[in-house]
């Protein structure tokens, strides 16, 4: 911890490099001021700056080096110790730099008889803008107070080069016009939908020139005020309603209570006020140092408490900015918000009228925040590598939830090209609209059954919206992975009655926890697998630790008394399962009836057909299931061999290649000559051209995501169910790779809509 003469130091340092910025003169002079003053104050023999243009960190003010030197050393990425600093975005404190395995000797600065270097990035969120640097010939390390002072100053000069406070600064043109260019970064869409809108940061940052505190006291007091805001909001939260999937669960709000009045933390915080900081720039810094320790550690447990801590900091920078809790609503009113990650109930807590969008840097490939962007209409990309080092708050940005991009401060014909897209989705959803109570019922009389898949209570709403008419497939998975904590008995009994009352009178079919594979728990750590989408997956689970699954059936059980309870299984591979499982539904009734619980009015079981092996049992089904689904979402990965979430292989097979679709067909047969029920509930039924091929196999239900029923039911209405079946007939045993082409020629030809 560093002593009280740190922040003498540091305080000292603040207030000349504020005097120098106050006497104006030109940038250079002003630069060529500063490292004179710090290598006074510091009793350094050398201080330079480097600042990063382009490809390169070029050398822009020295006191000590030889001075031609300046705007002529330029050390490529990654070169020298200070392309190191510059790199990892740490200090580096060493005694002895020429024998440093970096170290790279530059001739024109005369810098060989300097032994101890200290070097600090330049950063300014997550944007490296260049390095500070002392030197001194005899050979030591730097003290921790020396080092948090440097700091603390390049702290300053990244908010100075950011916000153009050197004026016309012309060399460093690259650096200031970074932020005013347009910018295209590709991602991943995540939720469909375009936004247009202002970037809202949900890791704010302190606000430019706001770096030196005018009045420490006040500074302070705004430290305290802040801080007692975010611990009455956490322990308002704890002594809230604890049990609502939206909020952060009670062990999670109680860490971050216990994190919150940790006297560490406002130690240091007040540290840095007390050093001369604003209260913002002091939260950035201590959440700088967090950062930095994440990014180090490899422990899971340390990681999440300094992900904890990280987000305490920003609850405390929001506090601070006046954007948090109520004063949310204050957001412009098409906000899109830009975060590194964001939980699933975070997003919820923000809310659907709040945003027009969502952008991550992160958000892995099973970004759960996805799950409820796409429940409440959010528009959302991930996986944007470098976004928030490129990002301000205010920015005016465009949000690609078709294509996976994102644009930064785009030009007017960017601007107006998307809004005729908005117009012509708009447009889309006013047909859709018109169309949604029609019944879905071919031009040849075959009737359709459009169903909904959902996962949220949030989803259930579409069925009216879309007129769907039931949830064929309910993922009940959803609920465990965005809540914190495992939902006990009584959360997931409301929210399957819940779901019921909403749907009224419309059927739901929910499917039995699908977790493994691409699906995992934020609080369950599970072990590695080599290959999860062949793992401990699904109903496998449930049937080797059947407890989950017994309180599950109990819960849906509970839910559903007196009405219709349609339940079914995923992944199930061998009948011998599909009979264990059933086995646990009888037992769970049993175990009802013995308690005098009132009883569903109908219980019907079904199963998936995801596994090719259960693909080629269905005969023996008869009798024992009550219904199919074919999930082809699973199916098409195990009958490709190709994974299904990786996009170097899950394009690269066609569900409409030939022996797919005799798969499919060979079902739909297996099915009918079982009696059994079928539907379709894979991604791939709300697409209008294998809805098309479905109708064509034979098939006449199908659930799918809410986007999808409006254009199903357009193609739907056109649609000759006859004719398509003998046009599809032919080229079911074709060589194609595909048979894409020729069906979306032949729709085209008979004005099927697409
Ligand atoms: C499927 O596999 O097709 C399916 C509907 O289930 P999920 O996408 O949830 O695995
Ligand atoms: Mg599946």
């Amino acid at each position: 911890m560093p002593g009280p003469a740190n922040v003498g130091g540091s305080r000292i340092l603040l207030r000349k490099l504020r005097e120098i910025m106050e006497t104006g003169g030109v940038a250079q002079e002003r630069l060529d001021r500063l490292v004179a003053m710090i290598a006074s104050t510091m009793v350094a023999d050398v201080c330079s700056i480097y600042l990063t243009r382009g490809a390169v960190h070029e050398l822009f003010a020295t006191e000590g080096l030889k001075s031609e030197a300046v705007h002529r050393t330029r050390l490529k990425h990654g070169e020298g110790l200070v392309g190191l600093v510059a790199e990892t975005a740490q200090p580096l404190n060493i005694a002895d730099a020429p024998h440093h395995e970096r170290f790279s000797y530059r001739p024109e600065t005369g810098e060989d008889p300097y032994n101890a270097f200290l070097g600090v990035p330049i950063v300014r969120s997550e944007r490296t803008f260049g390095v500070l640097v002392v030197q001194n010939r005899a050979s030591r390390i730097y003290g921790e107070d020396e080092v948090e002072a440097l700091q603390t100053i390049a702290m300053v000069l990244a908010e100075m080069v950011a916000s153009g406070a050197f004026g016309d600064l012309s060399g460093l043109a690259d650096v200031e016009a970074r932020a005013s260019r347009p910018e295209l970064l590709h991602g991943r869409a995540f939720s469909d939908g375009l936004a247009i809108g202002t970037v809202v940061l949900h890791e704010p940052h302190a606000p430019l020139g706001r770096v030196i505190a005018d009045d420490p006291v006040k500074e302070e007091q705004r430290l305290n005020d802040a801080l007692s805001q975010v611990r009455t909001t956490l322990q308002d939260m704890l002594d809230g309603d604890p049990g609502r999937i939206s909020g952060v669960s009670r062990e999670v709000l109680e860490m971050f209570l216990m994190l919150a009045n940790d006297p560490s933390w406002e130690t240091k915080l007040k540290h840095g006020v007390r050093a001369g900081l604003s209260a913002d720039a002091a939260v950035e810094r201590v959440r700088g140092e967090h950062r930095a320790k994440f990014n180090a550690t490899r422990d899971p447990y340390l990681r999440e408490r300094l992900h904890d801590l990280e987000d305490l900091d920003n609850r405390l920078l929001r506090a601070l900015a006046g954007v948090d809790g109520a004063a949310k609503q204050d957001m412009p009113a098409d906000a899109v918000l830009v975060a590194r990650e964001l939980g699933p109930a975070e997003l919820l807590d923000y809310g659907a009228e709040r945003l027009k969008g969502l952008a991550l840097e992160e958000g892995g490939a099973t970004a759960h925040a996805a799950i409820v962007a796409r429940a409440l209409g959010i528009p959302m990309v991930g996986l944007l590598p470098g976004l928030l080092s490129r990002v301000e708050a205010g920015d005016a940005i465009i949000l690609d939830g078709e294509r996976g991009e994102v644009r930064l401060r785009p030009e007017e014909a960017v601007v107006s090209a998307y809004q005729e897209r908005i117009q012509f989705r708009t447009a889309r959803a006013a047909e859709f609209a018109r169309i949604k109570d029609t019944p879905a019922i071919t031009q040849d009389g075959a009737q359709m059954t459009l169903l909904l898949n959902a996962g949220l209570a949030l989803d259930v709403h579409h069925l009216d919206e879309v007129g769907a008419e039931g949830i064929g497939l309910f993922r009940t998975e959803f609920q465990f992975m965005v809540s914190e904590t495992l939902p006990r008995l009584e959360s997931q009994t409301l929210l399957y009655r819940d779901v019921l009352e909403t749907a009224d009178q419309r059927p739901v079919t929910f499917r039995t926890l699908d977790l493994g594979g691409d699906k995992v728990l934020p609080y369950v750590t599970a072990e590695r697998e080599e290959n999860p989408a062949l793992g401990w997956r699904a109903v496998r689970i449930g049937l080797d630790r059947p407890a989950l699954l017994r309180y599950q059936l109990r819960a849906l059980i509970s839910a559903a008394a007196g009405r219709r309870l349609r339940v079914m299984f995923p992944l199930v591979t061998l009948i011998s399962e599909f009979d264990a499982a059933r086995a646990l539904v009888d037992r769970e009734l049993d175990w009802a009836r013995k308690h005098g619980r009132e009883l569903p009015a109908v219980v019907e079981v079904g199963v998936m057909v995801e596994a090719p092996a259960l693909a080629w049992s269905i005969p023996a089904l008869k009798g024992r299931a009550d219904f199919l689904s074919v999930g082809t979402n699973d199916l098409m990965q195990y009958f490709f061999a190709a994974d299904r979430g990786n996009a170097r292989v899950s394009d690269r097979y066609d569900i409409l290649s030939p022996p797919a679709l005799r798969l499919l067909k060979q079902i739909r047969e297996d099915a009918d000559a079982a009696n059994l029920q079928i539907s379709i509930c894979g991604e791939a039924a709300g697409r209008p051209l294998e809805a098309l091929a479905f109708t064509a196999l034979g098939y006449r239900r199908l659930s799918m995501p809410a986007s999808g029923v409006g254009p199903v039911k357009r193609l739907v209405l056109s649609l000759n169910a006859g004719e398509a079946a003998d046009a599809l007939s032919p080229l079911l045993h074709s060589d194609l790779p595909s048979v894409r082409a020729e069906l979306t020629s032949i729709a085209a030809a008979r004005a099927w809509a697409l």
